[in-house]
């Protein structure tokens, strides 16, 4: 039996087994079968695991009332909005307005922050976003039918709104939204490539890219995907402090390179990737500060870059990054930042108690110490770098003595 089916209700010939709702008109699927379900799992480690989910009732009910005014509308379409990875929200009205209904779970600190980041990103490819609560359409789904048609009523008339979403919704054959290269090959690819760029800026060109990647098999050259991930590396291993004030990085050559970072992916790939890659930057931004406030260094950096030792410092930083990424409608917020790195703490809380666990284990002779090893990193990390983290107990509201409590 075919998995796709014809939806008796509006005649979409793409109803697939594995949907529980049309996602045309959000009926009841007849055909659906939940043993039929597809996940998407990135193999690489760095890309996250992209599962589909089933929409709530609230988007149903609400996805349901549009398609009865007559409005088009998509059910948890796939927006691609980086070269790798693409993100369903609930409904899709016409081709730019996105509209999320959320629940209770999206006033957590951390969700809120990453719906914003993302929004950021899709405003910028060209869609307007527009959120609901569970409430407002069990309460008052009148208001909301009336809010989304003048939206709606205000882009028609609106003929200056910039980017056309058309550029990230064309067709792009799958195989190039995976990497064709595995991240060791992407990253020793990126050493050698950046060996040859030294001092070297018209070297950042697709025609030299082009040429000093196509001599590898397999070649990441014609792979969106791949060629986003190189320079993300490429960028990483190009961080550099200001001539002038040594404790500083230097945002604004690094944003040059972003610049002619979008001219390579523009050349390879068309705008659409351009924008992506755009995208890609505004969704790590605020991920990228945090580690320097952390690490000192971007994660795929050896060596520590920077220190952000003080308040004044990460203000500065801040401020910096936003004077020189602004032009690309790239931002980091200081509030998105301490929530980052609330969220670092509790990552390395964990991973504390985790290496406790181990640690009582082997005292007990139930494993040999080999295990202890994976946390050398965090040993250094606690000696090194935690006595100098003062000041994030007061920027952060954050117990420092959590983490060495039990050591
Ligand atoms: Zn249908």
């Amino acid at each position: 039996m075919s998995d796709q089916q014809i939806c008796q209700t509006c005649g979409n010939e793409q109803l697939l087994r594995s949907q529980k709702y049309c996602r045309k008109c959000a009926s009841d699927n007849p055909y659906y079968d939940p043993s039929n379900l597809i996940s998407y799992n990135h193999d690489s480690q760095n890309q996250p695991r992209i599962k589909r989910s089933e929409p709530t009732k609230y988007a149903v009910q609400l996805a349901r009332a549009l398609h009865s005014e007559g409005i088009k509308i998509q059910l948890e379409p796939e927006i691609w909005y980086t070269s790798c990875n693409f993100y369903t929200p609930d409904i899709l009205v016409n081709k730019d307005l996105i509209v999320e209904v959320d629940g209770p779970y999206h006033e957590e600190p951390q969700i809120k922050k990453n719906d914003r980041i993302r929004q950021r990103a899709l405003e910028n490819s060209g869609y307007l976003v527009y959120r609901f609560k569970n409430e407002e359409i069990v309460n008052s789904l009148d208001y909301v039918l009336d809010k989304i048609e003048s939206i709606l009523n205000e882009f028609e008339h609106n003929s200056d709104r910039k980017t056309a979403p058309q550029l990230i919704e064309m067709e792009i054959p799958e195989t190039q939204r995976m990497s064709n290269v595995s991240e060791n090959l992407i990253k020793a690819y990126s050493i050698a490539l950046n060996s040859t760029l030294v001092g070297k800026m018209e070297k950042w060109s697709t025609s030299y890219f082009k040429e000093f990647l196509s001599q590898y098999s397999p070649t990441p050259i014609g792979n969106r995907c791949a060629m986003e991930r190189i320079l993300f590396m490429l960028l990483g291993l190009n961080l550099r402090l200001k001539s002038d004030l040594q404790s500083t990085i230097d945002f604004e050559h690094y944003s040059m390179l972003f610049d002619k970072s979008l001219g390579v992916m523009k050349g390879l790939f068309g705008e659409a990737a351009e924008i992506e890659l755009k995208n890609a930057y505004n969704i790590t931004a605020t991920n990228f500060v945090k580690n320097l406030i952390f690490y000192g260094k971007p994660l795929i950096a050896r060596i520590r870059i920077v220190w952000i030792k003080d308040y004044e410092s990460i203000v500065f930083h801040i401020s910096d990054f936003k004077r020189q990424f602004y032009r690309f409608g790239i931002f980091v917020e200081e509030s998105e930042v301490k929530v980052e790195c609330l969220g670092e703490l509790d990552r390395i809380e964990n991973i504390l108690k985790e290496r406790n666990k181990i640690n009582q284990q082997i005292n007990q002779n139930q494993i040999n110490d080999g295990e202890l090893r994976r946390f050398g990193w965090l040993e250094r990390w606690i000696q090194e770098d935690l006595k100098w983290l003062h000041w994030l107990e007061d920027w952060l509201h954050y117990d420092k003595s959590l983490l060495v409590l039990n050591q």
